[in-house]
């Protein structure tokens, strides 16, 4: 009997309306375990290189692990997978909330659907069956409604609801795939995906949970954590959620400001976790037996941004690219520019960063009001930045070219609004500065789906936390600000660190290597108590391995590869003020980190693509051969 997982695997053809249930047995999940590199499996696949994005000839996959739904914080994620509309490679998001333990009970472990349906549908899939029903009646509708109406005609209110939005519809470069109508496969452009599908949600239900090896040893772990936390480096952002560190990144220099200008806002004050928890915060929230409660909810009836319970608040990230990275102060706004991307269905960072880079160029003269339909584009003004946010998510106006995301837009307008950009493979670079974190840097060059913070850890963690480093064999603590070889090893294996717990489909606030709730090793137990398998760490990071493999080489498979590693020019333009005053990202620095980490991951130097040697190693050879290799 399987332990921690179903053995079922969904498969959604929406052209012709059919389903198959695919049994793969145990060693498949002892390979690829869950999320990203499942995703990878099933897009490798069923989609051949070179297609288009938002054609029918895509495979968005939704996939659990065989953690999804245990009774222990922080398992409750669900990763989307397919080919990015925004990065034009592979497109990988996670998300959180009750809908990944929600879809686990209703008896699947992943669900791949290929296809587009003639008509606007959802998804239904409860207790080991799957209907298709007509959602031409929601199209178009904010999610909230959305969800409402499905939980409504379904007569159930514990119904979870993944949707895309209206801006998934619209096919907006960077929507997102929005769950409770606070959650959010937020990266790569998931929701413009489901839409071209003509897919409007996918509606889950059920009971059917897998059977845990050892319960006792779970609930030992579970209880462990809940009793720690408030001794644990954690507690702050159960306390404040992640706007808890807006203060601490503002005086490291560290805090994106007037797109990429500065590290440091004189406004910070304004928008921080502890005034948001003396304003406008009502009330935490969680994730499926999560003990963190680290979300935020906030709610306001004054002023022209009225905030509602139902849409959640702001995450760090969203607070500094709708507030200091756009020059703005105002809390209320921010947390009103958030609330519609829950809405519409949308990357928080993407869009802020893609506002953020218009006001620069309106600032610089790349872009006028006869670009923009009349409206002037400053930093610092809350109203245009709202306003910029939904005409986006409806390609209004000027909103249908920045819908396209900053790199796509740069390149249609030309004028130098390219040298503005801030993105690495088209995708717009979240709030951590790697003038400030190098090997950030690195990983924001090197990383798959373009820049992204939470595939490594970041740089002051190596001597800050050198016991729970040494669990992954880090053991030589590198100065934060160092990129050296050993720096660029400790990226290497950090990232496969996190390629495995976006495999296993575990929050990465609560397991991992330095200020995290749970050590590595406590996540080797929980993965032993749940699966009974004799899994070690070795093995784990040897997944995380093996997923990023397949992400790279699917973009491999497209022809890109190194020279696609780059990241934007405005890195090497000194930051004015504060504590990184004068600091730039050195491109020579960069380009040898590079050397050191193709040959670490044993990757070609040249190409930086992976080598049939490599993916034999890891059981790849599959893919070696579709390669050619
Ligand atoms: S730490 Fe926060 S984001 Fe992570 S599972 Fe818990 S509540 Fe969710």
């Amino acid at each position: 009997m399987p332990y921690g997982y179903h053995n079922r695997i969904l498969h959604v053809d929406l052209t012709n309306g059919a389903f198959e249930i695919e049994q793969p047995g145990e060693a498949f999940y002892r390979k690829y375990m869950g999320g990203s590199a499942l995703g990878a499996y099933y897009l490798l696949r069923n989609s051949p290189a070179g297609i288009d994005p938002l054609s029918p000839q895509n495979t968005l996959v939704l996939a659990l692990s065989v953690l999804t739904g245990a009774p222990i914080s922080g398992q409750s994620r669900m990763t989307a997978v397919a080919k990015s509309p925004l990065t034009l490679g592979i497109g990988d998001s996670q998300c959180g909330g009750f809908f990944p333990a929600e879809m686990k009970f209703a008896g699947f472990d992943a669900i791949v659907i290929r296809g587009r349906a003639q008509r606007p549908v959802y998804l239904w899939i409860h207790n080991g069956t799957a209907e298709i029903l007509p959602a031409d009646h929601l199209w178009g509708k904010l999610t909230g409604e959305v969800e409402s109406q499905i939980k409504d005609e379904l007569d159930d209110d514990k119904i979870e609801v993944l949707q895309c939005g209206p801006a998934g519809e619209n096919r907006v470069r960077f929507a997102a795939l929005i769950s409770m109508s606070t959650r959010a496969n937020g990266r790569t452009g998931m929701g413009a995906v489901m839409g071209s599908k003509n897919l409007k949600a996918v509606a889950v239900r059920g009971s059917q949970r897998p059977p845990i090896a050892d319960r006792k040893k779970l609930l030992e772990l579970a209880r462990w954590g809940a009793g720690n936390l408030e001794s644990s480096s954690l507690y702050g952002l159960s306390q404040l959620g992640t706007a808890g560190i807006v203060s601490s990144q503002n005086a490291s220099g560290g805090l994106p400001t007037r797109n990429w200008e500065s590290g440091t806002f004189d406004g910070w004050e304004k928008l921080d976790g502890k005034t948001m928890a003396e304003t406008i915060f009502t009330r935490r929230d969680t994730c499926y037996a999560c003990t963190v409660r680290c979300k935020r909810v906030v709610e306001t009836n004054q002023g022209p941004h009225p905030l509602r319970v139902q849409y959640g608040g702001p995450e760090y990230e969203t607070i500094a690219m709708f507030g200091s990275n756009c020059g703005i102060d105002d809390l209320e706004a921010v947390a009103y520019a958030n609330q519609l991307c829950n809405m519409y269905g949308m990357d928080t960072i993407s869009c802020g960063m893609t506002i953020a880079w218009a006001m620069d160029c309106f600032e610089h003269g790349v872009l006028t009001e006869n670009d923009t339909g009349g409206i002037a584009l400053h930093f610092g003004d809350a109203e245009a930045m709202v306003r910029m946010v939904e005409m986006i998510a409806r390609r209004e106006g000027f909103g249908d070219l920045l819908a396209e995301g900053s790199a796509i837009a740069a390149s249609k307008i030309g004028r130098g609004a390219a040298d503005l950009t801030l993105t690495v493979k088209n995708q717009e670079l979240p709030a951590h500065m790697p003038q400030v974190k190098p090997s950030l840097g690195l990983i924001y060059a090197v990383n798959p789906f373009g820049a992204d913070h939470e595939s490594s850890e970041h740089d002051s963690t190596y001597a800050r936390f050198p016991e729970r480093m040494a669990e992954l064999g880090l053991t030589d603590p590198q100065p934060s600000e160092a990129l050296n070889e050993e720096k660029v090893r400790f990226a290497l294996i950090t990232q496969y660190w996190n390629s495995c717990m976006d495999s296993v489909n575990i929050c990465q606030f609560v397991f991992g290597p330095s200020w995290h709730l749970y050590s590595p090793s406590q996540l080797v137990e929980a993965m032993q108590a749940i699966t009974g398998w004799d899994v070690t760490l070795k093995e784990l990071l040897r997944v995380g391995e093996r997923r990023l493999n397949m992400l790279r080489a699917f973009n491999a498979r497209d022809g890109i590869g190194r020279e696609a590693d780059v990241l934007p020019k405005k890195l090497s333009r000194a930051l004015k003020g504060g504590k990184s005053e004068g600091l730039t990202v050195n491109k020579e620095q960069i380009e040898q980190a590079k050397d050191w980490y193709y040959a670490m991951a044993g990757w070609d130097v040249n190409t930086g693509m992976p080598t049939r040697e490599k993916l034999d190693q890891i059981g790849l050879t599959w893919i070696a051969d579709e390669l050619h290799l």
